[in-house]
Parts: C-alpha cells; structure tokens; sequence
C-alpha cells in the first residue's frame, strides 16, 4: 500500500493554513518527499507526516517556493541523529549540474553526520531500491519533462506488480517447495531434478502475466504541455498546478507557466487518470473549492487539495 500526503498545497505565497509546496510518499515506513517549501517541516508535524523517514527529495525545480525548506530539514533530520544517507533528485539544465542547482541551498546547511547526495534524475528514471536496497525492487521513479520559466519536470512513482504465482507449474517442473519464494520475489533458482539432473528456473516459467500496479503523478509548475499528460497517462493518482481557479485566468497561466483548475482537469480527461487533485494555489485564492466547478466540468472526480490530505492507494483487487 502506498499512502500520499499533501504537506503544503500554496503555490509561491504562503497563507497561514496553506503551507510551501510540499507532498510525501510512503511506502513500507520509507519515504519520497515531493519538493520542499519553506515551512514543510511545520506544515508536515501539524498533519502528523513524519519526515525522518524521507530517503529520497525529489525536486521539481529549483524556484524558492519548492526548495527553501531543504536546509532545516536536513538539519532537523541531523539532529534526530540520522545516519542514512538522503538523495536529492531533480532536473539539470543543459551543460549544468544538479551541485551547481543545488549549492545555494546546501551551502545554509551547515555540516551534517549523514551524506546529501545529490543526483540528476536520469530521463529513464531508476529503481529506488538501487539507492536504498530495502526498498521494493518493483518501485521506480520517473521523470517527464514540464514546461516552467525554468528547468523542470514531473515524477511518475510506479509499483508494479507481479503476475499470480502458479504453483501447478512450479511442482509440474519439480521445482522443490523451499526455492518457490525466490521465484516470487523474482530470481531465478537452481535444483537438482528427481533424475539428478541440475536445472534452472525462472520467474517466467511459475508466474502468470504481471498484473496492474499503482501509479502516483506529480506535475510540479508547470503550462499545459503534451509531456505531462504522458507523464500522467493512466495514474491512479494526478496531484497537478492549478494555480488558478477562473478560466479567465488562462492567459495569466500562460504567461507565468502554471495551469488553471479547467486546464488541469482537461489534462486529467485526456490522460485518464483515476482521480485529480488540485494543488499549488494562488494566495489571491482563499478558498478553492469554490473554483471547484471549473475542474469538475472536465473531469468530475477532481477534488482540491488542502494541507494534510491524504489517501491509501492499494492494489486493484
Ligand atoms: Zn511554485
Ligand atoms: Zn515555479
């Protein structure tokens, strides 16, 4: 099971009851951090969100309103006494380096007893367990591109999920019954045969075909673009800009690079997503969901997002 939290849902101008933008993932007790306003850490206690957990923060961008809540974090998580090390991942401009984006940042920081590691999301994305072994080897990270004022992108997070063990094929093969979970955990087994014979088998050979995983989307700022409806095509979950709530504000949109409620949803519609949630408000906007409309005309199962929402995503069936 996957569990989403939205930390903070302001976009660039906090509001006392709206926090920096900020959204956490976990899985198994370990946690992906979604950017990180200023006040994330404040935010993330008043909605019981525990931050010790992060393994990994995934920028977006490198705007203030997603990053300046790095350097007390990470001194936060020093003085919880961390020893693990915390990746920070996100998009790199042609010809620069993530060190360079992020040096501003680390250079508040101050000395630490655990290593920041930062790192250039690759276009393929990676396997997080790659970066922490006792993460999943079924969860990935995936980047697509966005369209902001500057360098930016989207993560898709994936679960995939194995097909359905067939024990009928693994005792049709002889396969002996204490090898059987290292096929289900996807390795293959070597074994000796009633005739003496030495043999190998694979996953393949005992597992039916792999069935749907959960897909969880963040389009951090961005304008309406085909990469994001890519990026979010078939989530089970789309957390999307919607900085503005009137479609008269679409040229606004344009003009600063973030979406409104009708854009948002229109992308949802197209990317067949399973729910939307409305994030990144503007500070004009006290209220959001009385904009709501705008977004359920194109796609009905829009929902705003407000500091400390959170959902249980499990497997279908
Ligand atoms: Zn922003
Ligand atoms: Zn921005």
């Amino acid at each position: 099971m996957v569990n989403v939290t939205l930390i903070g849902t302001a976009g660039a101008v906090p509001l006392p009851e709206r926090a920096l933008s900020s959204c956490v993932l976990t899985l198994d007790g370990r946690s992906i951090l979604f950017d990180c306003g200023e006040g994330t850490q404040t935010a993330a206690k008043k909605h019981d969100v525990n931050l010790m957990r992060t393994d990994v923060i995934a920028l977006t961008h490198y705007h203030g309103d997603h990053i300046f809540g790095i350097p007390g974090l990470l001194q936060s998580l020093n003085l919880g006494e961390r020893q693990r090390p915390i990746y920070i991942v996100g998009p790199v401009r042609e010809g620069g380096t993530i060190e360079q984006e992020l040096a501003p940042v680390l250079a508040l920081t101050g000395r630490l007893n655990f290593d920041v590691i930062p790192m250039g999301i690759p276009d393929k994305g990676l396997a997080i367990s790659d970066l922490f072994p006792d993460w999943s080897p079924l969860a990935r990270l995936e980047p697509f591109k966005t369209d902001h004022k500057v360098t930016s992108c989207g993560y898709s997070f994936l679960l995939k999920r194995r097909g359905k063990f067939l024990p009928g094929n693994a005792s049709a093969l002889g396969i002996p019954r204490q090898l059987w979970h290292f096929l289900q955990e996807g390795g293959d087994v070597c074994f000796t045969d009633d005739n003496g014979m030495t043999r190998t088998a694979s996953p393949s050979d005992v597992m039916g075909p792999a069935r749907k995983g959960i897909k969880i989307a963040f389009s951090g700022d961005t304008r309406v673009c085909d990469s994001l409806r890519r990026g979010a095509s078939g989530a089970d979950l789309f957390i999307c800009d919607a900085t503005y709530g009137s479609d008269e504000n679409e040229q606004t949109a344009l003009e600063y690079c973030h979406m409104t409620f009708s854009q948002a949803a229109h992308t949802a519609s197209r990317a067949k997503v399973k729910r939307l949630w409305l994030t990144h408000f503007s500070q004009r906007m006290r209220d959001p969901s009385e904009f709501l409309e705008f977004a359920q005309n194109a796609f009905p199962e829009a929902e705003c997002g407000f500091d400390g929402k959170t959902l249980d995503i499990d497997f279908e069936n």
